[in-house]
């Protein structure tokens, strides 16, 4: 089902996602001049605040790897972060992915915007991470409280105590903990309610069943209560249509990202904003929803 033809390409199937990886095999030491290089850059997906009447509210974004070849090929994260991993280079692409978002987060003229960094398992347990991401934003000046650092389900269970002492350390520090992709991994309840987390974003799996599917309705729903009675936002991922979005809503989503509200954008977009008029914090009208 999942292998498709052409030499050396192969698809995995895991979980629902098909994850390709690059044709020919990538090698480490291209991997390692494209991010000494730079041409590894984070885009932004807008991410939305609905926990309030009315329109959508611009609540922050989330940085998304691309690689940008010198050929002008856009090689998304799903081909390289994996090799990346067993290379051993996660550590020097996640700071400088980190690096440059707290740049251009710096550089928005709207002081309100968060950003969410994703991180990998291999970044969190490597001796010092916590003081290298604290030093990183004193240097650059961003306050913690601005910064949100994904982690995902399946990644944290992979080192639950190590990972545990260090998202303490950040969270004390005011850093947001976000648990990526949760409800298709095998954290246990008890991890979760042990982790210091302030958010969980919902697997766009299950949105993407919504609304026509019953069962991923309960589990959203499931999700959102366990969330807000541990004290935690929930997020959700993947939100394409109104419909979705209405029932999010409904069942109380705090926060919400997908191509419906905002597909992920190039720097300039950020450094263009605010300090913005409650108007330019609405998302321009989804073009589902246009009149005819
Ligand atoms: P993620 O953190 O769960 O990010 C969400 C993914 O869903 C992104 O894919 C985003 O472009 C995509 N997406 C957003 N809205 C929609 C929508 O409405 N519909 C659909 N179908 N997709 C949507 P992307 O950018 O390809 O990233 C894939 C994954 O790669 C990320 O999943 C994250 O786990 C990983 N990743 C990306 N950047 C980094 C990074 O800098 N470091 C690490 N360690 N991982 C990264
Ligand atoms: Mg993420
Ligand atoms: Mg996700
Ligand atoms: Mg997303």
């Amino acid at each position: 089902h999942a292998k498709r033809s052409g030499r050396d390409q192969v698809a995995r199937y895991d979980g629902a996602a098909k994850t390709s990886v690059t044709p020919h095999r990538l090698e480490a030491e291209e991997l390692r001049h494209a991010i000494e290089a730079g041409e590894i850059t984070p885009v932004y997906q807008p991410v939305w605040d609905i926990s309030r009447e009315g329109e959508p509210v611009l609540h922050g974004y989330e940085a998304l790897a691309r690689w940008r070849r010198p050929d002008g090929v856009l090689i998304p994260p799903a081909q390289f972060i994996e090799r990346a991993e067993t290379a051993g280079l996660i550590g020097a692409l996640g700071r400088s992915i980190f690096r440059q978002a707290m740049r251009h987060l710096r550089g928005a003229r709207d002081r309100r915007l968060s950003m969410a960094v994703n991180v990998s398992v291999r970044q969190l347990v490597a001796e010092g991470f916590a003081d290298e991401v604290l030093a990183d934003l004193v240097e650059i000046g961003v306050e913690p409280a601005r910064l949100s650092l994904e982690i995902t389900e399946t990644q944290a269970m992979e080192a639950p105590e190590l990972s545990l002492a260090t998202l303490r350390r950040l969270s004390a520090a005011g850093v947001s903990i976000a648990i990526d992709d949760f409800g298709i991994g095998f954290a246990s309840l008890a991890y979760v309610r042990d982790l210091p987390a302030a958010e969980l974003k919902i697997d766009q799996r299950f949105v993407s069943g919504m609304p026509d599917n019953g069962k991923d309705r309960a589990v959203v729903r499931a999700v959102v209560e366990l969330a807000h009675s541990l004290g935690m936002r929930t997020v959700a991922e993947g939100v394409e249509t109104p419909e979705q979005l209405a029932l999010l809503r409904e069942v109380g989503v705090d926060l919400v990202q997908g191509y419906l509200l905002g597909r992920p954008q190039p720097a300039e977009a950020l450094m263009n904003l605010g300090p913005l008029g409650e108007d330019e914090r609405r998302p321009p009208p989804p073009r589902t929803r246009a009149r005819a």
